[in-house]
């Protein structure tokens, strides 16, 4: 249960099947104790009035992969191997279905926002199937087809490497974000796919040039689900103005990000930083896209947080300090939920 006063989140990105399928991770089972480990667990999550997200799929380069003379020219890492990249996501999406399967009708994989609206009242947590790089569907796209029927709601392009479809972005401090190709024919054929079917296509991780090209090819709103403001952290991974103000005029969403190095002016990596850092990048960006443009994308269990937030636990600080800042109970409802599920609904059409 809630016992906040502050509305229940909804977030948009999560790394914790990651988490728990890594070596150590504990598997499914681990999600239902109160760990000391990573961000986000049930019980934290209930503390926290974490009600629900976007759970992430994501498939890790191998160790040999990341050998600078491995890297392409421009530092990113080679595609993955199709077999590899399809192994491992069946392995990830099963885990989501087991703690599902486990939970006792506490967490439930979601595929509608009158779903998730059900389930944040019932107090049961709703998981929408995101995948964080479409390196394991084949440019023919039937793995697409069969992943929707499954539940995916969710797809990043690419995570920072290039696939068949596009290329992510070198994320270098203080670079720009035009670090590659944009689309290719099979990243064309992707976004009409997934606007077809009904699936968010997430720009978080996309590089300048592929970003631009879904912008003016996809019908739906666009969204970067854990990517902050570039003039604040000028890290590649957040948005240039330009893009926000494409989000903006697309009705689209930007989810804060609350990992340090993508909060901090510096981009250091160091959980000493104030939660100001994050105050300020909500300012930002509601300057810049709008009150109904901006969401959270904590990346939790994917990034380090400030030692104020700690984990999902700690969510209510941040909540605070908006409202110390002058957020509304309005303003406090539409970044923490409303945002996110009007953008669901207009993409996903029910
Ligand atoms: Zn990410």
């Amino acid at each position: 249960m809630n016992h906040n006063q502050f509305p229940v989140v909804f977030d948009g990105h999560n790394d914790v099947l990651d988490r728990l399928g890594a070596p150590g991770g504990g598997g499914p089972g681990a999600f239902f104790e109160r760990g000391e480990k990573g961000h986000l667990d049930l019980p934290r999550a209930r503390e926290g009035g974490f009600g629900g997200g976007v759970f992430a799929v994501w498939v890790p380069s191998p160790e040999e992969d990341l050998k600078p003379e491995k890297r392409a020219p421009n530092g990113l890492p080679p595609a993955l191997d199709a077999a590899y990249a399809l192994r491992y996501a069946m392995s990830s999406i099963a885990m989501l279905f087991k703690i599902e399967a486990r939970s006792d009708g506490k967490l439930r994989v979601v595929r509608t926002v009158d779903e998730i609206r059900r389930s944040l009242d019932e107090g049961v947590m709703p998981a929408v199937l995101h995948m964080e790089g479409a390196d394991a569907i084949d440019a023919d796209l039937d793995a697409l087809h069969v992943l929707h029927r499954a539940g995916l709601r969710s797809l990043g392009l690419v995570w920072g490497r290039p696939n068949d479809f596009a290329e992510g972005v070198r994320p270098r401090f203080g670079g720009s974000p035009d670090t590659g190709p944009g689309l290719t024919e099979a990243g064309r054929n992707l976004v009409h796919a997934c606007n077809e079917l009904g699936i968010v296509l997430d720009v978080s991780h996309l590089n300048e040039r592929g970003f631009w090209d879904v912008a003016e090819l996809s019908k739906a709103p666009l969204v970067a689900s854990h990517s902050n403001a570039y003039a604040v952290c000028p890290s590649p991974r957040n948005l240039m103005d330009s893009q926000l103000d494409a989000v903006a005029a697309s009705d689209g969403i930007v989810g804060l990000n609350f990992g340090v190095h993508f909060l901090r002016e510096d981009g250091v990596e160091d959980e000493d930083m104030p939660l100001e850092a994050m105050v300020r990048q909500i300012g930002y960006l509601v300057e810049r896209v709008g009150i109904e443009g901006v969401g959270f994308g904590s990346d939790f269990d994917g990034i380090t947080v400030s030692r104020e937030i700690g984990d999902v636990s700690g969510l209510p600080k941040l909540m605070s300090a908006l409202s110390d800042r002058g957020y509304d109970e309005n303003a406090l409802r539409k970044l923490a939920r409303e945002n996110w599920l009007r953008v669901l609904r207009e993409t996903w059409g029910e």
